[in-house]
């Protein structure tokens, strides 16, 4: 081929698929457009996952109508002039790329009315190619709808996820949105259905409730940065989680920066590092943080989507993250019965039937709670007048081969560890990992074997979810009723538990489901069994004896007793030792005594 310079519209795709990665891409640069137009309220619509149809309606100022089409040309722009403008960007948008490039991969309406101007202008364009331009009469402001995307470009049209991948990501990025502009009202609408709404009130608070649920803001205290801190320049202000709330994994931690959400693996590092010795170990708070600084401490200008930054001084930043958090919750843990009274007079309703959360520390071993007996048997998980004195004979304990010694319990070191001793020696068993053990292959057998796994709850519990997890739970809900957890939707983002699989006993089912979703959200697609191993892992993991519970001899006696009949007890199901084994050989030659 010769060398030729590409046509306009080439290279207009080319460039598109850099701003327009996903249909989530499409929704995160109109919503900037509004607010950058002053908005207060911004209405999303979606359908097909953003591929048939995005609709986004604000009440901004509008674009004159001799603008508009100069709106669609790449590098258009009425946010920037100079390359100096660059130091101190204040609006979200600046590149003048995102109208050209939705254009171009779609069939795109827009219809706006400027304020100073008595009609609006519509403008269609398909594939990037103006159709129609007409004067309309419109209310002040601009309606953009984006159908059919990437209906000319089929190589990205194979490579979208899946539909729900990307209601969720869309949901993701308006309750961010939203979180970062607290005045204005966000309403989300997907296939119909609305699935998010803000109010506007301009306080935080409020669109935290929206969008975490109330029971999880119920657990969270302020974070605000004060005047004597050691980086003037930072301003934080937020919310985070008291160590009794915490998640399996990061994504819970939202970050943003003079109004932009951003991705920062060292700052969310520096939220978690506030809470050393408050979180075991592979657990995350849940927090949403505001950092204001000066425009030109923050380089936004790294890559295409924004959400990358980078800051003049991180080690600062880092280090105003980590005070202000660690003050939230230290302050927390010398006054705890303050909390409770602060947010209960300023929640708006009580949408939860649960029992409000175990406030106390979870720092791995609370030995301050002695006498806290697990109420239900450790041997058979449905029987209600089971005497924790008596030793029981299980129903299928003769049936299953035993696979360790017979062992007897003598003891137990900081709550944690049970102390037993066999024919070959001393045995060091974690109560934990050894529980999660026996319940994984008790909740295995049983759903082999298609007994009924499920147990009906009493009384309807209701959960509220944030509308990404919502959307998560939508998509697993088959999976987790084949697994005993009858759900049912009941409002939006509201479900009722029906049953829960029956090996989860007293355990709070709201804490283990939200724990499941946070397992389910990290990104990869596992096969259904992968789906169904995960959930199973985290029911049991719920289940389980915790660390730090004070066992008495009889329940160790019956955990050891199941222990001696799992098919691979040396390990829990995540693969963690259950059990350290010091042999008879290795004690005498401790002692000395070899030989002797
Ligand atoms: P950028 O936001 O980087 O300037 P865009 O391609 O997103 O680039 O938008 C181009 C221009 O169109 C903006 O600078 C703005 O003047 C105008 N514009 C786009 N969307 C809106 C809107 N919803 N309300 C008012 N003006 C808008
Ligand atoms: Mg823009």
């Amino acid at each position: 081929m010769s060398i030729q310079v590409l046509p306009e519209h080439v290279v207009a795709q080319i460039a598109a698929g850099e701003v327009v990665e996903r249909p989530a891409s499409v929704v995160k640069e109109l919503i900037e457009n509004a607010l950058d137009a002053g908005a207060r309220t911004i209405h999303v619509e979606v359908s097909g996952g953003g591929r048939r149809r995005i609709r986004i309606s604000d009440d901004g100022v509008g674009i004159p109508p001799d603008e508009i089409l100069l709106a669609f040309q790449r590098h258009a722009t009425s946010k920037l002039r100079t390359t100096a403008d660059l130091e101190h960007i204040a609006t979200l948008g600046f590149r003048g790329e995102a109208l050209a490039s939705i254009a171009s991969v779609s069939q795109l309406t827009m219809t706006s009315r400027h304020s100073d101007y008595q009609a609006g202008t519509l403008l269609h364009l398909n594939g990037g190619t103006l159709e129609r331009q007409q004067a309309v009469g419109a209310p002040v402001g601009t309606v953009t709808t984006v159908e059919n995307l990437f209906f000319n470009t089929p190589a990205r049209l194979k490579f979208l996820k899946k539909e729900n991948t990307e209601k969720r990501q869309i949901s993701l990025i308006i309750t961010r949105y939203a979180m970062a502009y607290p005045q204005v009202r966000f309403v989300l609408e997907q296939d119909d259905r609305e699935v998010f709404r803000s109010n506007g009130s301009g306080q935080l608070a409020d669109v935290i409730v929206h969008s975490l649920g109330i029971e999880s803001f119920r657990n969270m205290v302020e974070v605000e940065s004060d005047e004597t801190d050691r980086a003037p320049w930072t301003y934080i202000h937020g919310y985070t989680s008291v160590p009794s709330l915490h998640r399996a994994d990061r994504h819970q931690i939202t970050l943003f920066v003079n109004g932009r959400w951003i991705q920062d693996t060292r700052l969310s590092y520096a939220v978690t590092q506030a809470y050393h010795t408050f979180l075991m170990n592979g657990r995350y708070p849940v927090a949403v943080l505001m950092l204001r600084l000066p425009p030109q401490d923050v380089d936004v200008n790294v890559h295409p989507t924004k959400a990358e930054v980078r800051f003049r001084d991180t080690d600062s930043i880092f280090g105003a993250i980590q005070r202000g958090v660690r003050r939230a919750v230290v302050d927390l843990a010398s006054t705890p019965s303050m909390r409770g009274a602060r947010f209960g007079q300023i929640l708006p309703y009580p949408l939860h039937s649960y029992e409000t959360r175990n406030t106390q520390m979870d720092m791995g071993l609370p030995l301050e709670t002695p006498g806290q007996y697990r109420r239900q048997s450790l041997y058979d998980q449905n029987a209600s007048t089971n005497d924790p004195t008596e030793i029981p004979a299980g129903p299928d304990a003769p049936a299953r081969p035993r696979t360790l010694p017979i062992l007897r319990a003598v003891g137990q070191v900081g709550a944690m560890y049970v102390v037993a001793e066999g024919p070959s020696g001393l045995y060091l068993i974690d109560q934990h990992a050894a529980h999660e053990r026996v319940l994984f292959e008790q909740f295995m057998a049983n759903f082999a074997r298609q007994e009924p796994i499920k147990q009906y709850t009493l009384t309807a519990q209701s959960i509220h979810l944030p509308p990404t997890e919502a959307r998560l739970l939508d998509e697993y809900a088959e999976s987790l009723a084949r697994l005993g957890f009858e759900i049912e939707p009941f409002g939006p983002n509201t479900y009722v538990i029906r049953s829960v699989p029956a090996v989860l006993g007293d355990a709070s089912p709201g804490d283990v489901i939200a724990d499941i979703l946070a397992d389910l959200s990290a990104e990869r697609q596992p096969g259904q069994a992968a789906i169904e191993h995960k959930i199973i892992t985290r029911v049991c993991k719920g289940a389980a004896i915790k660390a730090g519970q004070i066992l008495s001899l009889n329940e160790m006696q019956d955990l050891i007793r199941q222990l001696e009949r799992c098919e691979s007890p040396h390990t829990c199901p995540h693969g963690r030792p259950t059990m350290l084994h010091l042999t008879n050989e290795q004690l005498a030659k401790e002692f000395g005594r070899l030989g002797a």
